[in-house]
C-alpha cells in the first residue's frame, strides 16, 4: 500500500467520477514563482463610484434604492434572458445547440461596501441566508426554471470587478454540467446502497476528522479527500436536506455562523482578503422529488502559498487531469491553525 503523505497517487471524486493526481513529494521542491505585495487597501463604507452601493446609478442606467438590508435585482447585463425561445438545432449530431431561457440576479449582502461575510453581524448574515432560500424558491417555482445556481466570485483574481460584497444567482432551464454529474452520482449511490452519498461521506469525515476545518451543531466544513484547489472546502449540513429552503431556523443560523468562521479563517491564512468562487449545489427545481440530493457548498479558492501566488490549472491539468502537491490533509491542518 502506498503512503498518501509521500507517494504519488490519484484520488476519486465520487460526486463527479473524476480523478485528481496528488504528488505530495513535490512540496519539497524549490519555488521560484512571482511574489508580490497584495493590494490591501481598506474599502470605504460607501463608495460613490460603486454601482452596487445604495442610491447609486448602475451601469445599465437604473438607480439602486437606498436599501438598508440585503438587496436583490435582475442583472443589467444578464447572461440569460427569460424570453429566449427554447428551440433546438441539430445538424447530424455534430452541430447541436439549444435556446436557453433563464434569469440572472445579483444579491448585495448588505448596504455596506466594506463588509465581507467574515465581518458581517450574524443577524445580517442570516438575512442573506433567508434571501438565498427565498430566491431559490421563487425562481425555482417558475415553469422554465429547473436549476437555480447561487454563487459568489470574490476578488479581482477571480474576475470579480466590484469589491462590494455580493453574489449572483443564475437560474435556467437545464442542469449545468457539474450539477448533472453530481446528480447522477448521488442517484447511483442511492440506488446501489439505499443511502445518501453525502450523508455517508459526512459521517466518515466526522469520525476521521483529519480533513475537518470548522463545525457547529448542524454544519461541517472540510477539505474534501478529492480536493483540486489547494485550500478547497466543502460545507454540508449534517441532516439530509435537498435544498436551502428546507433548512430549519437553527440550521439557517448555523449556516451563517459556519460561513463567517470559514471565510475569516481563509482571510487569516495569508493575512489578506482571500479570493474564491463559492456556490451551492442542491436539488433541481424541475417539480420532481429528489431524495438523492444533499445540499452543500463548494469553496474554490485559487491561492497556493501566499496572498499573490495562485495555482493555475494549465498544462497537464488542462489537457489530462487536475494535480496537486499539498495534500488535502495538510491543507486542512493549515486552515485549522490559521
Ligand atoms: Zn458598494
Ligand atoms: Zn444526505
Ligand atoms: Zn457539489
Amino acid at each position: 500500500m502506498f503512503d498518501w503523505k509521500q507517494d504519488p497517487h490519484r484520488r476519486l471524486n465520487p460526486l463527479t467520477g473524476e480523478w485528481v493526481l496528488v504528488s505530495p513529494h513535490r512540496t519539497q521542491r524549490p519555488w521560484q514563482g512571482q511574489v508580490e505585495e497584495a493590494a490591501r487597501a481598506a474599502q470605504p463604507e460607501y463608495d460613490p463610484s460603486c454601482y452596487l452601493c445604495p442610491g447609486n446609478e448602475r451601469a445599465g442606467g437604473a438607480r439602486n434604492p437606498r436599501y438598508t438590508s440585503t438587496f436583490v435585482f435582475d442583472n443589467d447585463f444578464a447572461a440569460l434572458r427569460p424570453d429566449t425561445p427554447p428551440d433546438r438545432f441539430d445538424q447530424d449530431g455534430l452541430l447541436v445547440a439549444q435556446g436557453e431561457p433563464g434569469i440572472c440576479r445579483v444579491v448585495c449582502f448588505s448596504p455596506r461596501h466594506d463588509l465581507t461575510i467574515a465581518h458581517m453581524e450574524p443577524a445580517d448574515l442570516r438575512r442573506v441566508v433567508d434571501t438565498w432560500a427565498g430566491q431559490y424558491r421563487e425562481l425555482g417555482a417558475r415553469e422554465s426554471i429547473r436549476y437555480v445556481q447561487i454563487f459568489e466570485n470574490r476578488g479581482a483574481m477571480m474576475g470579480c470587478s466590484n469589491a462590494h460584497p455580493h453574489c449572483q444567482i443564475w437560474s435556467n432551464s437545464h442542469l449545468p454540467n457539474e450539477v448533472s454529474k453530481e446528480q447522477a452520482a448521488q442517484l447511483e449511490w442511492r440506488e446501489a446502497r439505499a443511502r445518501c452519498l453525502i450523508c455517508d461521506y459526512a459521517a466518515l469525515e466526522a469520525t476521521r476528522r483529519e480533513r475537518l476545518v470548522e463545525e457547529n451543531a448542524s454544519w461541517m466544513a472540510l477539505v474534501p479527500f478529492w480536493a483540486v484547489w489547494p485550500f478547497e472546502t466543502m460545507v454540508m449540513p449534517r441532516r439530509h436536506v435537498a435544498a436551502i429552503d428546507g433548512l430549519d431556523n437553527a440550521e439557517r443560523d448555523d449556516l451563517a455562523d459556519i460561513l463567517k468562521r470559514l471565510t475569516a479563517r481563509y482571510d487569516r491564512l495569508f493575512a489578506a482578503p482571500f479570493p474564491y468562487s463559492m456556490g451551492f449545489h442542491q436539488s433541481p427545481t424541475d417539480g420532481e422529488a429528489h431524495p438523492e440530493w444533499h445540499l452543500h457548498l463548494h469553496f474554490h479558492p485559487p491561492l497556493l502559498r501566499s496572498a499573490t501566488v495562485r495555482k493555475f490549472l494549465v498544462g497537464y491539468e488542462l489537457l489530462a487531469a487536475p494535480q496537486r502537491d499539498l495534500t488535502p490533509e495538510a491543507a486542512a491542518e493549515r486552515l485549522r491553525s490559521a
